[in-house]
C-alpha cells in the first residue's frame, strides 16, 4: 500500500474554470433581477452584489442558490442554470492529468459547490472520480477542517493518506492541512510563488517523483 491512497480536488479554480459561476451570478441573476423589477442591467448588477456582500462567502447562503431565487424572487433557477451550460470548461491539461493519475489512486472531488451546480460544472469529467462530495449539500457547512475529516471518515482512509489539491487559501489550503491532509494550493494566475502549483500537470509531475 502506498502511501497516498486518495488524491481529492476543489472544483472551481481547480479542476474547471469560474466561467460558468460567474456567468451565473454576475450575469445571469442581475439581468433576470433587471427584468423582473424593470430597471437597469448596471443598476441590478449594483444591487445584486451589495446584496451577496451582505451575506458573504463564511456564510452557506452564499453558496446556496435556492436562497438567492427565493430570497431574490427570481422564479425557478433551473432555466437559468441551463442557459449558462455553454459556458462550463475544464482547464486544458485536466484529461490528461486525471486519466493518468486514476490508474494509481482513488480521486474524489471535495467542493464548497452546491450538487445542484457541482453536477452540471463535472459532467465531462465526472467518470475519473470515486466521489464527489459537496460541503454545502452534503453536510451544510463551508469547507472547514471537520468537513475534510467526514470525508476521510466516509473513505476509509487516514488523514495523512490523503492529498487535496485547491485554489482557495482558506478554504483549500488551511483548512484541509488543519485537518491533517496533505495539501497542495493551485494559483494558476501565473504570479504563484514557490510552493504554489500553477497548473495540474506540475502535481503530477511531482507525485511521479516521489
Ligand atoms: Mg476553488
Amino acid at each position: 500500500m502506498g502511501r497516498f491512497e486518495l488524491i481529492s480536488f476543489d472544483a472551481e479554480g481547480t479542476l474547471v474554470t469560474p466561467v460558468f459561476s460567474e456567468t451565473i451570478w454576475h450575469e445571469a441573476i442581475p439581468a433576470l433581477y433587471a427584468q423582473k423589477r424593470g430597471i437597469g442591467l448596471a443598476q441590478a448588477k449594483k444591487c445584486i452584489a451589495k446584496e451577496y456582500n451582505k451575506i458573504g462567502d463564511q456564510r452557506l447562503e452564499w453558496y446556496d442558490i435556492e436562497y438567492w431565487f427565493s430570497y431574490l424572487d427570481l422564479g425557478p433557477s433551473e432555466p437559468v442554470i441551463q442557459s449558462c451550460l455553454n459556458k462550463i470548461a475544464h482547464y486544458p491539461e485536466v484529461i490528461e492529468v486525471l486519466s493518468s493519475l486514476a490508474n494509481e489512486y482513488k480521486l474524489i472531488v471535495a467542493s464548497g459547490t452546491p450538487l445542484e451546480l457541482l453536477h452540471c460544472l463535472l459532467r465531462d469529467i465526472k467518470p475519473y472520480f470515486v466521489r464527489i462530495f459537496s460541503s454545502i449539500s452534503h453536510y451544510r457547512q463551508v469547507k472547514s477542517p471537520d468537513f475534510y475529516l467526514r470525508i476521510c471518515e466516509e473513505m476509509g482512509v487516514k488523514p495523512s493518506q490523503v492529498i487535496h489539491v485547491g485554489d482557495n487559501w482558506q478554504f483549500d489550503f488551511l483548512n484541509a492541512r488543519q485537518a491533517g491532509l496533505n495539501v497542495f494550493y493551485i494559483d494558476r494566475s501565473g504570479k504563484n510563488h514557490q510552493e504554489s502549483l500553477s497548473d495540474l500537470t506540475q502535481l503530477k509531475h511531482l507525485l511521479s517523483s516521489l
